[in-house]
């Protein structure tokens, strides 16, 4: 066996003890794998080890990518910060984008998806734990550009994400990740039918699936170390 496809196996063996002991169905947690900073072959070998869902932060280096596996079946994630001037590429190269923050952004998403493409599916970007320097809306406008973001036709609205800052250990993580979880409730409350509640990373990834995310994000322990960092 290859070393992504061991350290693929501990990831799902982590989500799946990790499902158990929140009383979730095995199946209850999708996995993206981030191979941001990662080549073509390593995309290449995760998906030989079954993996299909790959999240990438810069757009040039995914674009790139995304045409080197044209061949392969895969799913792509922007899970990076957009900025204006890059949606079109997002628009034209990704299957979901998970880091929308901004009804401009969203807005240029859906101008731009191209019409032979299935709509993009989305998530809103929550700034779960206020970090000032951080993307993301507050938790208090959420609710806001959700609606506004649901209305548009390229797009369709499937949940929310968040990154927050490294936590202590389980306890402090899970304070942090349950407030998350309870604006998406808040949200579908409020009748917008989201699946997707896009937490967890390679740190926090049973933190986040005990306190009920739906999707985690997992770099490091799939792919290794990431060589540059940005
Ligand atoms: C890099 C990154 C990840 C993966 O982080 P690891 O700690 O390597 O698992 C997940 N989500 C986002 C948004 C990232 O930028």
């Amino acid at each position: 066996m290859t070393t992504i496809q061991i350290q693929l196996q501990g990831v799902r063996a982590r989500m799946a003890a990790a499902c158990q002991s929140a009383g979730r169905a095995p199946d209850a947690v999708g996995l993206l794998a981030v191979s941001k900073t990662f080549g073509a072959e390593a995309v290449a070998a995760a998906y030989a080890a079954g993996q299909s869902a790959f999240g990438e932060n810069y757009i040039q280096e995914a674009v790139q990518k995304i045409a080197q596996l044209r061949h392969l079946p895969l799913q792509w994630h922007c899970i990076g910060p957009v900025q204006s001037n890059k949606t079109r590429l997002v628009a034209e190269h990704f299957d979901w984008v998970q880091s929308v923050d901004r009804i401009k952004i969203a807005e240029r998403l859906s101008a731009q998806r191209p019409a032979h493409l299935p709509p993009l599916q989305v998530c809103i970007q929550v700034n779960i734990d206020g970090g000032v320097t951080k993307s993301g809306v507050p938790p208090e406008a959420t609710l806001a550009l959700a609606q506004a973001v649901a209305t548009l036709p390229r797009l369709r609205l499937r949940g929310l994400m968040c990154i927050p800052e490294p936590a202590a250990d389980f306890v402090a993580s899970s304070a942090v990740l349950t407030r998350a979880r309870s604006l998406f409730d808040a949200l579908n409350a409020a009748g917008l039918g989201l699946d997707t509640l896009s937490m967890g990373m390679s740190a926090d990834l049973e933190a986040a699936i005990a306190s009920g995310s739906t999707l985690v994000r997992v770099g490091s322990a799939i792919f290794g170390a990431r060589q540059y960092a940005v």
